[in-house]
């Protein structure tokens, strides 16, 4: 049912926008003592070799976490960005850059170890999902780390609000089944009702299909009818010069692969604009191929 692996995808563009704000979010989430939850509706693996087969066939680490690292914006990033960068080495201390961390494994490591704090992960997928549990059993202290191999748009209801209605909702289909762009609206209007005063972030890819167009709009419009501020940012890379003109006869033309994507925030951390402002254009500078490159970051409500 599933042929979407998010290994193969790994250390992306995407992923180092998605990251870079999940990080952003949850230092926000955790400054304070209260008890925090997340909840990762599509956790994938956890984690992820960046020298693996996966990760080598296409390469999308290369115009992402791999180009970031060495770009001289690496050396002096600005915050958000030196955020990422540490948590990111942090899982690869002999300096080796391999592994990469997907989303479960960046919000363990912000979490406390505090058995208040609760992180839930969903993914469907089998191999994934085995591959999921079996990392979370290697960390020393995972009492606060429930991995459920469930649709996380519906183990997500049983779960909100939260204790102590400090929380995180993380929803980050692949969005392989058109119908996932109609279950995000559909699981953040439900949800909004539930647990108003949580923090939703909602990935999806900036392709052009109208569902995913959509999406946004939808989202902003939810947002605003619930009276909610919401945070919109989206990171293009373009589209990288045409080396049709160049390659040697037989050779294929380069795949370009997803070019942009979007996070979409509601109760984002009032602090997290500013940075962002400030960091996507330089990501657009080092990350950036060509035609349609650029980012956008708006808000409301
Ligand atoms: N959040 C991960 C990260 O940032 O590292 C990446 C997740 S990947 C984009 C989406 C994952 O959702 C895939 O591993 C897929 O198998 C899984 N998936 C698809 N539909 C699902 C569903 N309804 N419930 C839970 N997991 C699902």
């Amino acid at each position: 049912m599933f042929s979407y692996r998010h290994g193969f995808h790994a250390g992306n563009h995407a992923d180092v926008l998605k990251h870079m704000v999940l990080i952003a979010v949850l230092k926000h989430l955790t400054a304070k003592p209260t008890a925090v939850t997340v909840v990762d509706t599509h956790a994938g693996a956890g984690l992820y070799r960046l020298d693996s087969d996966f990760a080598g066939t296409s390469g999308e680490a290369q115009d992402g976490i791999v180009k970031l690292w060495a770009s001289p914006l690496a050396a002096e990033p600005p915050p958000l960005l030196a955020d990422y960068l540490e948590l990111v080495a942090s899982f690869n201390p002999s300096g080796k850059k391999k592994i990469y961390p997907g989303s479960p494994f960046v919000t363990q490591a912000l979490l406390r170890q505090d058995p208040r704090d609760k992180l839930w992960l969903f993914e469907l997928h089998p191999t994934d999902s085995k591959a999921l549990a079996d990392h979370v059993a290697q960390i020393e202290d995972h009492r606060m780390v429930a991995v459920k191999r469930e649709d996380g748009f519906e183990g997500l209801r049983a779960l909100i609000p939260p204790p102590s209605r400090r929380g995180l909702v993380l929803i980050d289909p692949s969005y392989e089944i058109k119908n996932d762009y109609g279950r995000v609206a559909a699981c953040i209007q439900e949800s909004l009702k539930k647990f108003a005063t949580g923090t939703y972030m909602v990935w999806y890819p900036v392709i052009p299909r109208p569902e995913a167009h959509e999406l946004p709009r939808r989202l902003k419009t939810l947002a605003n009818q619930a009276g909610k501020p919401w945070l919109h940012a989206t990171l293009n890379i373009g589209q990288a010069p045409e080396r049709a003109k160049t390659h040697t006869p037989g050779e294929q033309p380069m795949r370009q692969g997803l070019t942009a994507s979007g996070v979409f925030l509601i109760n984002p951390p009032h602090t997290l604009k500013a940075p962002l402002q400030e960091v996507l254009p330089q990501l657009v500078e080092v990350l950036g191929r060509g035609r349609g490159q650029g980012q956008v970051v708006e808000s409301g409500g």
